[in-house]
């Protein structure tokens, strides 16, 4: 098959020693072939890597020094030929080889239009191209294992597996409807109809329960930091982010605008919210700030109620308390250093089954204890990112709900007593659904959106 070749820098821009453009099309090698001096690339065995020089065609001289790697189609990752050229990561230098690959009769790829390949010639299904987009976007180590294992094709194995079962189903109530004279073969079709659609049913929903600890794998568990002013939110966030992005100040309520931040905390991923506090002001600019702190606190996976050791507990404190009755709060008594005015039994009191963590961040103490209260809260109990098959992405979920709902209407409809082959239409439609998570049954535009999203050079 003819098709045109496309180039793209394939390492992420302004890291690592080296980088890579990358062709992939019938073309490949030969506009490789072209640029490199030191070996026939067009001659060479698939899958060999080789050292020598890349020549500018317009100048006809030595533009950098390169190792290539070809490799023929079709055991490639877009089942094209490809050429990788590894240079010297420098955004200059990398930029040059990539110019050269366009003036030598490569295109510039499309975001996401490798993968798109690899999933048009059959190399891998849908799910596995999503899962390439996760593995670009994985915020920890742990989010990443989600997407490789999924990569790897683990749901598409699972959802494969359901609508095989539906589909032996849908066969046996076809017999059914061809041959009705035999009443035994009614009675059975009706039997594992229920079985069948309960057990499908039963997996969905459970893959349904992944969904939030894969959502909060891949987005990031969205912590608010809350409390009065100048008690340290500022400073925790600084602490927990290793940087200075957020405004530390000594004036209460200046950090008016919220702003957000990703850290890795022992494999947990944390969007960290900074926000101007929770309380009642006359101040218009502040109340800005406020409206969109309560926003903030509903949406929260976690919050981080901060207190001032230094300072009196107030009724400000009080009603913080009271509006995050029943989430997941860890309370932080922060400005240890300082002489006591809070009395801390009381808080624990007020804490209840909540963990309340000392702090002095000024001298950056505490911060280990807070950072393992944090993993355990997220990693207590059930979750465990080893075996389990997590859906992670917006539009499986999606998908696998509409697929529960389908089912519920087949169990409802045999409930009533609805001829099978009416139920058999529903049955039908969770097949379909299911195989739009895959990638069987999708239309074109879909697949254009989802590899638009791709990075370029992917
Ligand atoms: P926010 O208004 O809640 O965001 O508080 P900030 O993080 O902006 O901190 C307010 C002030 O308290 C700053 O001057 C910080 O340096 C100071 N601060 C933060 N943590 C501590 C601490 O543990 N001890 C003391 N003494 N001061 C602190
Ligand atoms: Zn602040």
């Amino acid at each position: 098959m003819e098709t045109d070749t496309i180039t793209a820098i394939s390492t992420p821009m302004g890291e690592g020693a080296i980088a890579i453009v990358r062709l992939s099309g019938s073309e490949a090698v030969a506009i490789a072939d072209r640029l490199f001096q030191g070996r026939d690339l067009q001659a060479v065995d698939s899958h060999t890597m080789h050292y020598g020089k890349l020549i500018d065609p317009e100048t006809d001289e030595v533009a950098e020094e390169v190792m290539v790697s070809v490799m023929r189609a079709p055991r490639t990752f877009t089942r094209e030929d490809i050429v990788e050229i590894n240079c010297h990561g420098g955004l200059v230098s990398v930029n040059r080889v990539l110019e050269i690959a366009l003036e030598s009769g490569a295109r510039l790829a499309e975001p996401g239009e490798f993968t798109k390949r690899a999933f048009l010639n059959g190399r891998i299904d849908l799910s596995q191209a999503e899962a390439v987009m996760d593995l670009i976007r994985a915020k920890t180590d742990r989010a990443m294992n989600v997407a490789l294992k999924q990569m790897d094709g683990r749901l598409s194995r699972l959802i494969q597996d359901l609508r095989q079962k539906l589909l032996e189903t849908l066969a046996h109530v076809e017999v059914n409807i061809d041959y009705p004279e035999y009443d035994d073969v009614e009675e059975m079709s009706h039997e594992m109809m229920k079985v069948k659609t309960n057990e499908v049913h039963k997996e969905v929903e459970q893959l349904l329960e992944t969904a939030r600890q894969g959502k909060i794998l891949r987005e990031g568990l969205a912590t608010a930091i809350i409390g009065r002013p100048n008690v340290g939110k500022s400073s925790l966030m600084n602490a927990l982010v290793h940087e200075n992005k957020a405004i530390v100040t000594e004036i209460p309520g200046t950090t008016r605008d919220v702003i957000e931040e990703y850290v890795n905390v022992r494999g947990v991923p944390l969007r960290l919210v900074d926000t101007a506090g929770i309380r009642e002001t006359e101040d218009i600019v502040e109340r800005i700030g406020v409206e969109r702190s309560r926003q903030v606190l509903q949406e929260a996976d976690l919050i981080l109620l901060v207190l001032n050791y230094g300072d009196e507990f107030t009724e400000e404190d009080a009603k913080l308390f009271e509006a995050i009755d029943d989430m997941n709060v860890i309370v932080i008594v922060n400005k240890m250093d300082l002489e006591p005015r809070l009395d801390i039994d009381r808080v624990k009191v007020l804490a209840a089954d909540h963990p309340v963590i000392t702090t002095a961040l000024i001298r950056e103490e505490g911060i280990d204890q807070l950072e393992e209260a944090i993993s355990d809260t997220f990693f207590e109990g059930e979750l465990d990112s080893g075996d389990m098959t997590y859906v992670s992405n917006v539009r499986h979920v999606q998908l696998l709900k509409q697929a529960k709902e389908a089912l519920e209407d087949a169990q409802h409809g045999m409930e009533m007593g609805v001829p099978l082959d009416v139920v058999q239409i529903d049955v039908t439609r969770t097949w379909e659904i299911l195989g739009e998570i895959v990638g069987d049954t999708v239309h074109d535009s879909l697949i254009d959106q989802l590899f638009s999203q791709f990075c370029l050079g992917k």
